[in-house]
This record gives C-alpha cells, sequence and structure tokens, in this order.
C-alpha cells in the first residue's frame, strides 16, 4: 500500500478519474451530457446514482484503498442549497464549484473535513451559482464581497473537464464589487491565461520546498512546475499570491524555503512584483487529524510528537499543536527576511 501511495502519476498530473458517478438531475445541463459523452468515449464507466451526497459504490476494504480510490473517482451532481458557507477571515463567501482534489497529500484539511472516502465531486449548474453570487454582491452593496474558490478543494484538476473556473473568473471580472480569490497546488493553468479577469482574481499558489512535496504531497507537480505555472499566470497579469504551507522544520528546512525562494525570484518578472501576496502557514495538527493522518498513511514521515509542540485552542474552540514559540519566532524572522530581500514590495498578509 505504502508504494500505491507514493507513486508519482502521469507527468502533467492532469487528472482522469477511474469511475464516474452521475446524478440523474446533472443530466439536465449541457455541461452534464457533455461529460457523460466526454467520460463514455474515453472508456471511462458512468453510472448513474441516486446523490451526490450518498455515494455507493467505491471498493476499497481497508482506510487506504477507500481513500485511494475515493481519490481516482468523480461524482458529477448539481448544487441545490441556496446559500454559501461562509469563509473566514480571508473571504467572505466560499465560492461551490469543487470538492476534493485528486491530490493525496499527508496533511490535507480535508482528511478531516470530509470523512473515509474524499471523492472529487463537481457541479454543473454553474451558471445557478454565480447568480446566487450576484445576489450576495448586491446584497452588500456598496462593500466589496469576497468569494474564496477553494475553500474544499482544489480546483484546478478537474478544469480541464469543466471550464467552470475560467467562468467564475470572467464572471468576477465583471463585477466591480466584488472579488475572486483561490489557490492551487497544480501548474495545469494554461487555460485560465486568457480569461478575462480584470485583476479582480488573485491567483495564489501553494507552495513548499522540494522536500516537502517529495515526502507529503504525492500526487501533486513538483516545486519548480508550480513556480512556472506561476510565472505563466504573472505574465496574463493576474494578481499573484503564494501561500507557503505548511512550512515543516525538518533538518535544513532554512535551505529548503531559501532554495524554494531563489526559484521564484528567478522565474518572476519585476512586473508581477508589484501586486504580490504572501501568506505562511506553519505546520499544525489536532489529535483528530492525527489519528485520520495515520489511518491512511501509516508510515506518516511528519513529526507529530505533542511533546515537542506547544498546545493552542484556535478560533473555532478546539485545541491544536504548534510550533513552540521560539520556533515561531525563527520562522517568523527567516521568512520575512527572505521576503524583504527577494520581494521587497510584496505584502505579507500573515503568518501564524
Ligand atoms: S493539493 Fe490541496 S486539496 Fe489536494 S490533497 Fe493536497 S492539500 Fe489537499
Amino acid at each position: 500500500m505504502k508504494q500505491i501511495l507514493l507513486e508519482r502519476p502521469a507527468a502533467n498530473h492532469i487528472f482522469i478519474p477511474k469511475r464516474v458517478f452521475m446524478e440523474p438531475a446533472a443530466l439536465e445541463y449541457e455541461l452534464g451530457q457533455r461529460l457523460r459523452e466526454q467520460f463514455r468515449a474515453e472508456g471511462i464507466p458512468v453510472t448513474v446514482t441516486g446523490s451526490h451526497n450518498r455515494v455507493t459504490g467505491i471498493p476499497g476494504t481497508t482506510p487506504q484503498e477507500a481513500f485511494l480510490e475515493s481519490k481516482r473517482t468523480l461524482v458529477v451532481g448539481v448544487r441545490r442549497g441556496k446559500d454559501f458557507q461562509t469563509c473566514k477571515p480571508s473571504a467572505h463567501y466560499q465560492l461551490p464549484l469543487v470538492t476534493s482534489c485528486p491530490g493525496k497529500c499527508e496533511y490535507c484539511y480535508l482528511l478531516t473535513n470530509l470523512g473515509k472516502k474524499p471523492y472529487i465531486r463537481l457541479y454543473v449548474n454553474i451558471e445557478e451559482i454565480l447568480d446566487r453570487a450576484k445576489e450576495y454582491i448586491i446584497e452588500y452593496l456598496p462593500r466589496e464581497t469576497i468569494f474564496e474558490g477553494a475553500a474544499t478543494s482544489d480546483p484546478i484538476p478537474v478544469e480541464h473537464y469543466t471550464g467552470a473556473l475560467k467562468q467564475a473568473i470572467e464572471f468576477f471580472g465583471g463585477q466591480e464589487h466584488a472579488r475572486f480569490r483561490f489557490v492551487t497546488k497544480f501548474s495545469d493553468v494554461d487555460s485560465l491565461l486568457d480569461a478575462k479577469h480584470n485583476g479582480r482574481t488573485r491567483f495564489r499558489f501553494s507552495l513548499n520546498t522540494d522536500y516537502v512535496i517529495r515526502q507529503f504531497e504525492h500526487g501533486t507537480p513538483p516545486m519548480h512546475e508550480r513556480v512556472a505555472a506561476a510565472g505563466k499566470v504573472a505574465q496574463a497579469g493576474y494578481p499573484l499570491g503564494f501561500l507557503v504551507a505548511p512550512i515543516v522544520l525538518y533538518d535544513g528546512w532554512q535551505q529548503g524555503y531559501q532554495e524554494l525562494f531563489e526559484e521564484l525570484y528567478r522565474v518572476l518578472d519585476l512586473v508581477s512584483q508589484q501586486d504580490l501576496t504572501f501568506e505562511f502557514i506553519t505546520h499544525r495538527f489536532t489529535q483528530r487529524a492525527k489519528t485520520n493522518i495515520l489511518d491512511i498513511f501509516p508510515n506518516c514521515r511528519l513529526d507529530m510528537d505533542e511533546e515537542k509542540r506547544q498546545f493552542k485552542f484556535g478560533q473555532f474552540g478546539y485545541g491544536k499543536y504548534v510550533y513552540p514559540k521560539d520556533s515561531m519566532a525563527e520562522v517568523k524572522e527567516f521568512m520575512q527576511g527572505m521576503v524583504d530581500r527577494y520581494f521587497p514590495a510584496a505584502k505579507v498578509e500573515y503568518l501564524v
């Protein structure tokens, strides 16, 4: 099992599901019909299922198998709920286009949020979802409403099937009183480069050192590919952001993160440095996350020794284990130093 988990996908990381489930209602939409035909033509089994919330038929007798098979399962549905989830503190609302992601990062927050079968789910009623976003925008005028497109997913891997992200980017491009943001670890961004974003979407990349990506972020592109994709996005004039997370304090972490900044500096041109944000999140875990991680990745090499951490109550009421004060201070100084040195015009949004 360990060997399967560490297997790297095709070099381009294009997601192709092993099986697809479709809600009958999804077939009432042009996109649903097109996807069914496309999957069938590609020889991918398509099963019509009752509800996108109760999917049965994903194989797997162990937690690891169920996890892996779910990550290769796509569910195509219709979003019915009228309201969007809030998304504090970084945005006002989540934009619900996709849930989950084919990546297999050992510390993924979705391991705790999506249960034992984190299959990928996308919605075909994109226009209705954007219409609802428009209602929120109007409701809160003259305030600017901010929407987050990656609160429960990485939206890029299924973009080549739906074009939903591009549609959302162009929708927000035409909204004077709204902004859009999302984050990805993937590099398949070409279809988004000519989107009419009008500077209203902040395109963020989640980055880490080569070591951390190799060790823990299975099924995702290497650092240099993400940075190259960021270079293209910068050229396309998007406001750009980097989420460096989770910062892991392994032996030699300073050198690893310095190499990351050097690569960013090498690839990004001066223009892009004018509207650039950084977010930094150090590695932390809850007791529940640790249990879930070890269930799926029994040989996980993440250091989750509670004795070496500081216990802190989070804003949502549960406790988490963070690095001790001294280490946090060291990380802060180091990362701020990197930004000052390589991207002095950039804004550090936060470091936690
Ligand atoms: S790429 Fe992001 S959403 Fe996907 S598994 Fe990794 S951390 Fe989770």
